[in-house]
């Protein structure tokens, strides 16, 4: 947290004040347990209008990465916290503040990684970002043909629609991830 809070300053007041508040309430748990799963993630917390970072980490430049993303989420809900019923996940803007925050705080990293870590970490986050922009061309490829095939009636069937997927992804040498390799 401490090597967060040397570089927040230029990433803005309001960002500064969400890391503060986790601090202050403890909204976080990135201690490392053998009885951890191995993930990281932000879980919101409706009924307090807060929201809670949970890591297991690993001794390397993930961990610092990890706890960039989930603090771009968990800045997210600071500024705009949502009551539980209207709380839905949104693929498309989703990781826009963790994302986001991961590629802002590149300027730092040797600050933030270490110097025998930073271009690893730099080449690392940058494929990652690039992978996302595939992603969302397949997603976006796939969503246009589905919505083509349902109005033609040719999609009738869940497996019609994971045809239709592999289909896309064969066609454009990717497989997206689907959110399950980021929270
Ligand atoms: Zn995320």
């Amino acid at each position: 947290m401490s090597k967060l809070d040397s570089v927040t300053e230029e990433i803005g007041p309001v960002y500064q004040r969400a890391l503060d508040f986790m601090q202050e309430y403890g909204l976080y748990d990135i201690s490392y347990s053998e009885k951890k799963l191995d993930v990281g993630y932000t879980i919101t917390l409706p009924y307090y209008y807060a929201s809670f970072i949970f890591d297991k980490p690993s001794g390397s430049y993930n961990d610092m990465e990890t706890m960039i993303h989930e603090s771009g989420h968990f800045y997210a809900n600071y500024v705009n916290p949502m009551h539980a019923l209207l709380e839905e996940d949104n693929l498309d803007v989703a990781e826009i503040h963790s994302q986001g925050l991961e590629v802002l705080m590149l300027e730092h990293a040797a600050e933030i990684y270490g110097d025998d870590q930073a271009d690893i970490a730099t080449a690392v986050i940058l494929m990652n970002m690039l992978s996302a922009v595939v992603d969302g061309c397949v997603f976006d490829e796939f969503q246009t043909k589905a919505l083509q095939a349902r109005m033609a009636g040719t999609l009738t069937t869940a497996p019609h629609v994971v045809d239709l997927l592999d289909e896309v992804e064969d066609a454009n040498g990717a497989s997206p991830t689907w959110g399950d390799s980021w929270y």
